[in-house]
């Protein structure tokens, strides 16, 4: 039979990782109990936009094949010792890990709620409703006092990435006696896997602040991880990248990472509820403002509703694309719906634009006097022109239409690589989405102790 063991919550800001307890705990089961993947180990993202996420917002999955009910409820019970030893050196009060174990094949229920979870809110009585229809293949241990780590697990659970789109991520992890310090790595071989790879490997460098992106900041025990299209980029750049200090282990991680699975498309704006993730076709109503903090607001329509969309002051260059757009022009707007506070409406946090119609910008200016060539001027409505140079006047001369040319051409525009976030899609993978991974897969050549590959 297959089973699925799900992990959240496990960071805290004293350090810890889900990822790195996972990895702990998959290469001691590989080692002791042998046991059969079915899928390379899920980081499964979650909504980003949900008020009480944890720092990464992601759950971590393991798919197995055991022989019988006894040997499932077996490796939970480990796992949940596993987890409770691990968590018990990174105590923190306002975290709340939680570990599942789900029997069988996914229900439709569990698809569903894995789904809602990335791109909308789940509120717990909602899982709870959802758990009982499977009640007979769940165990579930939340270790802190609330339970809301667990929507993270059974959606993490529930969503197998199985029909979608799905990335690839190597994490190396730090020896525990370098955790807070700086991370070391040689710069130049991150630079050197991105002229090699780079086309495979997705944000890995921001050429326009010379730095990094593979580099998180924090006491959490990853040295780096790489992100890219297949397993086998990551293992030729893992091969290829040089860190300046001891690895504990490497791993990797089929995830649903820079796939937009958080947006939903949606038909018009009554349908952009606050944190969800949109995708809606709209014109912009407003001229874009540029305001206090560098950030620019801007209004758009569907026809009947009005609604604010903003990119901040981190999309850098992207601001200046979307302060170039004028009332008229027909956009997609993709984003995180921002709930409305004391002073401002619901937002509509703008992480993707596709300008589809750029449109001209017609003015009306006084002619040109005929005898002279100078400006003229108005009579008042109806009254005609005169000309204040040689006194020409005329009742039959019409304002002239100029079209002022646009600098802003239709397209797709999104920010510059340090303002992704993990579900950000960027363009560059506009064409390579996956549709398709098999039910049964047995990974190889994903697990490194050191650089050296064990399994
Ligand atoms: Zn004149």
């Amino acid at each position: 039979m297959i089973i699925h063991i799900g992990f959240d919550d496990i960071d805290s800001p004293k350090g810890g990782c889900t990822t790195h307890l996972v990895s702990k705990l998959l290469l001691k089961w590989i080692k002791e109990r042998k046991i059969e993947l079915i899928d390379y180990p899920n980081l499964i993202r979650l909504n980003p936009g949900v008020p009480w996420k944890t720092r990464g917002n992601g759950s971590v999955v393991i798919r197995l094949r055991v022989s019988n009910y006894d040997e499932a409820i077996d490796l939970f019970e480990e796992a949940v010792e596993y987890t409770e030893s691990y968590t018990r050196a990174y105590y923190h009060p306002q975290h709340q890990p939680a570990i599942g174990l789900y029997i069988g094949e996914i229900s439709n229920y569990l698809k569903w709620l894995g789904r809602k979870a990335v791109n909308d809110i789940v509120p717990l009585d909602l899982l709870f409703r959802i758990l009982s229809k499977d009640k007979n293949r769940i165990m579930w241990k939340s270790l802190g006092n609330k339970k809301r780590g667990l929507v993270g697990v059974f959606s993490g659970i529930g969503n197998r990435l199985l029909e979608g789109d799905y990335t690839f991520e190597l994490i190396a992890y730090r020896v525990e006696e370098n955790y807070g310090k700086p991370r070391k790595i040689d710069l130049e071989s991150i630079k050197e896997i991105d002229k090699q790879y780079g086309e495979d490997l997705i944000l890995n460098f921001d050429y326009e602040i010379n730095r990094p992106l593979i580099i998180p900041h924090g006491p959490d025990p990853v040295l780096f991880g790489l992100r890219g299209e297949e397993p086998e980029v990551l293992r030729k750049s893992y091969q290829l990248i040089k860190p300046l200090e001891p690895i504990e282990q490497a791993v990797i991680y089929r995830t649903n990472q820079h796939t937009d699975q958080h947006l939903a498309k949606i038909p018009n704006l009554s349908k952009a509820y606050p944190y969800r993730g949109v995708w809606v076709r709209v014109w912009v109503y407003d001229k874009p403002k540029r305001i206090i903090g560098g950030h620019v607001l801007l209004k758009v329509t569907d026809g009947e509703r009005i609604m604010d969309a903003a990119a901040y002051e981190p999309t850098g260059g992207f601001r200046n694309i979307v302060e170039k757009l004028h009332p008229g022009d027909e956009i997609e707007l993709l984003g995180m719906v921002r709930p409305p506070s004391s002073i401002h409406p619901a937002t509509i946090n703008i992480e993707k634009i596709h300008i589809v119609t750029v449109k001209p910008i017609i003015r009306l200016e006084n002619p040109k006097c005929p005898i002279c060539g100078a400006r003229m001027k108005s009579m008042g409505r109806g009254k005609g022109f005169k000309c204040p140079k040689c006194g020409y006047r005329s009742t039959t001369i019409t304002k002239i239409k100029k079209i002022i040319p646009r600098d802003l051409k239709p397209g797709w525009y999104e920010p510059p690589p340090r303002a992704f976030k993990h579900l950000m899609k960027p363009i560059k993978r506009f064409g390579k989405e996956k549709q398709y991974f098999p039910k049964i897969y047995k990974p190889k050549q994903f697990i490194w102790i050191d650089k050296k590959l064990v399994y």
